[in-house]
């Protein structure tokens, strides 16, 4: 009988964690299934026990329980811990492993498939919600020479930075205090996109050479690309990297192999569109 894992959201049928992890399993012969679960907004801790009483061996965690996922585990990673939130679960006995691979994901895909040395970069984070406060750590880890958040609500960014600042690399605020700055690195992790609006940019923020990296995946990453590429960022990236080195991480976690994400990303790109492809 074949290993059961599982995706777990409000919305789920949007996900593409089915399609990533079954072609993990074909690639490194992984006798598995994974399936999306649509758990009832109040009901996501009773659909978790469900599943693991039906003997499900672990399980992803997506918007918005990544913080109930976080409370209901009895066992946390460090980087769980640190980032508040967990979207990897592991079953194992009476244990509950809480895991956040979306940071590492992150990396992966900057450092190894977009060859983006984070070294000494300036790096600006728009955004300080759960994506956020995820990927801090591993940026500063990095080696940046700055680090700086900004977010609409100014005190979330402000707060997040004083949370990582054992150095004086990471700062935030407001979109304004942006103003005559530029970075090498702008990373979008806002869901403004989602209300049909982006992050008030001052003119100037993309320093030459620079990657514009939106979390979003295909059209919904477009809009903030678009403007990217009119402010002058050199390199344009969406986030569907980052959503199949995150799903890697949570493969490796659980079954002790690392596969080969470049042609699961290069699979899906046949069916996400590239919104980094210039027109
Ligand atoms: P949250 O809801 O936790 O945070 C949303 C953030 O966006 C907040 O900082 C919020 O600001 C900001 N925001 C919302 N609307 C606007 C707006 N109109 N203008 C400016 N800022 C706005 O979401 P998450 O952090 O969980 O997710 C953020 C994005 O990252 C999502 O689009 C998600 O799809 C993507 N993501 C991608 C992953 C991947 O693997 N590719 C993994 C995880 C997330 P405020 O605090 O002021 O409300």
């Amino acid at each position: 009988m074949s290993d059961r894992y599982c995706v777990l959201g409000n919305p789920v049928g949007h996900s593409k964690s089915p399609l990533i992890h079954h072609a993990f399993a074909v690639q490194c012969r992984q006798p598995m299934s994974y399936q999306a679960i649509l758990a009832p907004i109040d009901g996501f801790a009773d659909s978790v026990r469900r599943f693991v009483a039906e003997g499900g061996r672990g399980a992803n965690v997506t918007v918005p329980f990544k913080e109930q996922a976080f409370q209901l585990a009895n066992r946390l990673s460090s980087r769980a811990t640190v980032a508040g939130a967990v979207n990897t679960l592991l079953f194992d006995g009476d244990a509950m492993v809480g895991d956040n691979t979306d940071g590492a994901g992150l990396l992966r895909d900057l450092t190894l498939n977009l060859a983006f040395p984070l070294a000494g970069r300036r790096v600006l984070l728009l955004g300080a919600g759960g994506a956020a406060r995820g990927v801090v750590a591993p940026l500063l880890d990095e080696g940046p020479a700055a680090l700086v958040i900004a977010n609409r609500s100014a005190a979330r960014a402000e707060d997040l930075a004083r949370h990582f600042a054992t150095t004086a690399t990471v700062v935030g605020g407001d979109y304004q205090a942006l103003a005559g700055e530029s970075f090498d690195l702008v990373i979008n992790a806002t869901s403004a996109s989602l209300a049909g609006e982006l992050p008030p940019l001052p003119p100037g923020i993309f320093a030459a050479g620079s990657l514009a990296y939106d979390m979003m995946y295909g059209d919904g990453a477009r809009p903030f690309l678009a403007l990217a590429d009119r402010q002058g960022a050199a390199r344009l990236a969406d986030g569907l990297g980052m959503l199949v080195e995150q799903a890697a991480e949570a493969f490796h976690l659980w079954r002790g192999v690392r596969p080969d994400s470049a042609p699961v990303i290069a699979m899906l790109r046949g069916v996400v569109p590239d919104p980094a492809a210039r027109r």
